[in-house]
């Protein structure tokens, strides 16, 4: 069987006991040891979307960071931690992200470098169905080995957030503007160009951080949902569609999931991995908040332009939520978002292309995803 992940349970972020889960997970998969070699320059490539506290089950989990980094460290290597956050966050704006994550802090205790995702390098997937080529993280491609460590999450542009979503943090800052407004508002395109970027670097292993979770309206402002896992895959694809299949939800509705099936990169079924530790039906969280979007993977392609038209989701701003700041605005890739100091920001519904680009870096969560009337309807 060619496509392997392990569940183990872990209910905590303490140190020893989620390094003993970290290393019971990698066990039947060899090992860190089978992957890195002494001297290996190691990046772990960490969710940091955006500046939200640890609790707050945005990004990935510090103590998780620090479990693989010291796990590096021990084997020989020299892990170095790195991402490229949502929007244009740099300088001042990336430290503080640093600091809130927990990110920092780890750095500093165990002595492992930072990376910075600004510098971009090309590369050229061999299958590539949207761009022939695309700039990537030379920190990335400096790397001897790619460690990823996704968050189990919602999102509302492609439903759920794990493993091969976690590339687009490959992407340096507004180059993914760039390439949103490529995709448009074509969640399958959008979904064959994170399989883009997934085959032309992909991650020698993953460490997913599912202790906790996020359902809802993720990938930022949803709930933080205690699920209890970590799971370990050398494998994107498998890994997504067990941890989708995990929190309840059809993996093949899930566009990247589908996608890497119909592409031969991918599993069609549990049938084809092999599961080691817990069976997906003995974690299986059966009351988990999908994200509202997630409704529309029912619509028969066909008819997908009309059902955007008369009910397609949109990204609604909260007045009371809002603090003007504008952030969303800045980071709109095709700018409809209009801002005026001092006033809530008005979305031009005409040129959004519902990328939930907004809804991910607001800071105060005030923007949420509406769906109309008839799309409750088909639910
Ligand atoms: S980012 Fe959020 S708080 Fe800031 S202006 Fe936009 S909606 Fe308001
Ligand atoms: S308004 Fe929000 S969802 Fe629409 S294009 Fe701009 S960032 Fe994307």
């Amino acid at each position: 069987m060619a496509y392997e992940v392990s569940i183990i349970r872990c209910g905590t972020y303490d140190d020893d006991r989620l390094r003993a889960a970290v290393e019971a997970s990698l066990k039947p998969l060899g090992g860190l040891s089978s992957v890195v070699k002494k001297g290996d320059r190691v990046l772990i490539k960490l969710n940091l979307l955006n500046a939200k506290r640890p609790e707050q089950a945005v990004t990935t989990h510090p103590a998780v960071a620090k479990a693989i980094v010291r796990m590096v460290q021990d084997t020989g290597g020299v892990p170095v931690l790195g991402d490229s956050p949502g929007g244009s966050s740099t300088g001042t704006s990336y430290k503080n992200l640093l600091k809130t994550t927990g990110i920092q802090a780890v750095a500093d205790e165990t002595g492992c470098e930072i990376a910075s995702f600004d510098e971009a390098a090309e590369v050229t997937p061999e299958r590539a169905r949207t761009y022939k080529k695309l700039k990537i993280a030379r920190a990335v491609t400096d790397a001897d080995v790619v460690i990823g460590l996704p968050k189990l999450k919602t999102h509302s542009l492609t439903y759920y957030t794990g493993a091969v979503k976690l590339l687009y943090g490959y992407i340096p800052g507004v180059t993914k503007t760039e390439y949103h407004l490529h995709t448009g508002r074509d969640v399958s395109l959008f979904a064959e160009m994170l399989l883009d970027i997934y085959e032309a670097r992909p991650p020698d292993l993953y460490v997913m951080d599912a202790v906790v979770g996020m359902e809802g309206n993720g990938p930022s402002g949803g709930t933080p949902r205690d699920i209890g896992l970590i799971m370990a895959s050398r494998s994107a694809t498998a890994m997504d569609f067990v941890a989708t299949a995990v929190v309840g939800m059809d993996p093949l509705a899930v566009p990247t999931v589908k996608r890497a099936f119909e592409r031969g990169t991918g599993p069609g079924s549990l049938d084809d991995i092999m599961v080691h530790g817990e069976s997906v039906a003995a974690v299986l969280v059966k009351d988990f908040k999908k994200a509202r979007t997630m409704s529309m993977s029912r619509v028969p392609p066909a008819l997908m332009g009309v059902m955007t038209r008369l009910g397609g989701s949109r990204p609604q701003i909260d007045k009371s939520k809002c603090v003007k700041c504008g952030v969303c605005a800045k980071d709109c890739p095709p700018k409809a978002i209009a801002f005026v100091k001092g006033s809530v920001p008005k979305i031009d519904y005409g040129k959004c292309i519902r990328c939930y680009c907004c809804q991910e870096l607001c800071p105060q969560n005030a923007v949420s995803v509406r769906t109309p009337l008839l799309r409750r309807l088909i639910k």
